[in-house]
């Protein structure tokens, strides 16, 4: 993990930008020889048992990778030298590299981690929420274009893969000294997950097995914007994570100028895949409302949203906009977001105000950006006139 080898973020993604113009058109996985970072155990031991290496070999492999965060056969000291020289050879093992570090005044740590074709994606370790939580990202910009995200400016590069999700994990737990202590997930860096579900969903597999990291589902949240087709998938999945909506908006003319795709699964499609979506007892589904000033923050959208969520077991975050520079919108005051989370409480809603970290060094939500996105997209010059 050396920041030398891929050099500054801006100059690095700059070098690249034809590479991703070519990705844009065809946003799909990069094909990649197999690598060691992406496989799970029962792949792993079914390609060590097929060169004639003994199956306890794959669990202490495994075990190296997502336990002791080893970035490198070299560091994997109870196999052979021998053995060790075999699998460099044969089995390619990649972990991206930090190319940036920044160090917020609230200990919030944002890393910019660079992959073998040079793209680039932030991930985000929060301290003391009261948990430890770290913030991952699905993809190398981000389709979806929300009018307030600066990832939303970037468009979509490519979908990353399992073992690339999966890798800022073992990184950040390594960086932060985490690898043997308790920590939540939530899938809200860059990217929507639901647009990359499979890579997304084997990644959590990855995170889960037992010989490795074994993060509980309880442990993940992951945030859409609302695809119900997979919203329905998700709802059938084995290792369920917690379920948090960006929604943003209470009626479907606001959504759609906030939020684009939801020209394709309009508010109500969305709310009813909420309802049917299958919970356990005691959890609830968080539903995001970005508050931008004038726009979504009144007390009439206040009233909307509490007759919009009725009936589901719900709780609201609030999220005043992380204002930046490209963003057409304003962050409310105080005020106006009191006099919100007041109607809602009101009525016997769960509401908090999520109060942003990492502001100073970019890492607050919607903030996360690799330098080179394109420029403001129809529906955000749309959301300005509003
Ligand atoms: S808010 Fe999330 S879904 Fe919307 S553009 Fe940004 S990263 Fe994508």
């Amino acid at each position: 993990m050396s920041s030398a080898r891929f050099g500054a973020t801006r100059g690095c993604y700059t070098r690249c930008s034809r590479k991703s113009q070519k990705a844009r058109e065809i946003p799909v996985q990069r094909d990649a020889p197999t690598d060691l970072a992406e496989l799970s155990l029962a792949d792993l031991e079914a390609w060590i048992v097929a060169r004639g290496l003994p199956r306890f070999r794959a669990r202490q492999i495994f075990a190296w990778v997502w336990k002791r965060g080893a970035t490198s056969y070299d560091e994997m000291s109870d196999l052979g030298r021998h053995l060790r020289a075999t699998l460099a050879a044969e089995l390619p093992f990649t972990t991206p590299a930090i190319a940036r570090q920044d160090l917020s005044e609230d200990g919030t740590r944002k890393l910019v981690l660079a992959f073998a074709d040079r793209r680039q994606i932030e991930c985000v370790y929060i301290p003391d929420t009261p948990s430890q939580t770290f913030c991952v990202s699905t993809q190398v910009g981000c389709a979806m274009g929300c009018a307030f995200c600066l990832t939303g400016k970037m468009g979509l590069v490519r979908h990353l893969t399992a073992g690339e999700i999966a890798a800022q994990v073992r990184v950040l737990a390594r960086v932060t000294g985490l690898l043997d202590s308790a920590f939540n997930i939530v899938l809200m860096g860059m990217g929507e997950p639901l647009h990359n579900y499979d890579a997304t969903m084997k990644a959590l597999a990855l995170l889960n097995d037992p010989h490795g990291l074994a993060l509980p589902p309880k442990r993940v949240t992951l945030s859409t914007v609302g695809l119900v087709p997979m919203l329905d998938k998700l709802a059938a999945e084995p290792l369920m994570p917690n379920l948090a909506v960006s929604l943003h908006a209470t009626t479907q003319e606001q959504r759609m100028a906030i939020v684009p795709p939801s020209g394709k699964y309009g508010l109500e499609a969305i709310i009813d895949a909420c309802r049917r979506f299958p919970l356990a007892k005691r959890s609830r589904i968080t539903f995001e409302y970005v508050m931008l000033d004038g726009v979504n923050d009144t007390v009439a959208d206040a009233r909307r949203l509490v007759r919009l969520l009725d009936g589901i077991k719900a709780k609201v975050n609030l999220i005043p906009l992380n204002a930046a520079p490209g963003i057409p919108f304003d962050r409310p005051s105080d005020s106006r977001v009191d006099a919100f989370a007041r109607v809602l409480a009101e009525r016997g809603m769960t509401v908090s105000v999520r109060r942003s970290r990492g502001r100073d060094i970019r890492a607050a939500c919607g903030q996360l950006i690799v330098e080179g996105g394109r420029a403001k997209s129809a529906a955000q010059a749309l959301a300005a006139a509003l």
